[in-house]
């Protein structure tokens, strides 16, 4: 018998509190102005976690 099997998919969800470089697309702190992974400046519209801020848009 075949039995489907729901894998978890592993949800690429930001913790709140963290951002996601979109260079290096590393977890790093939110709020830096220069990523510490590869030194890339982190632009304003992703200095912040939309999670972390709910209500502003
Ligand atoms: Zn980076």
């Amino acid at each position: 018998m075949a039995s489907k099997k729901k894998k978890k998919v592993k949800n690429s969800k930001i913790p709140s509190g963290k951002i996601k470089c979109p260079d290096c697309e590393k977890i790093i702190e939110e709020g830096l102005t220069f990523c510490p992974e590869c030194g890339n400046r982190i632009p304003p519209w992703a200095k912040f976690n939309p999670d972390s801020t709910p209500g502003i848009l």
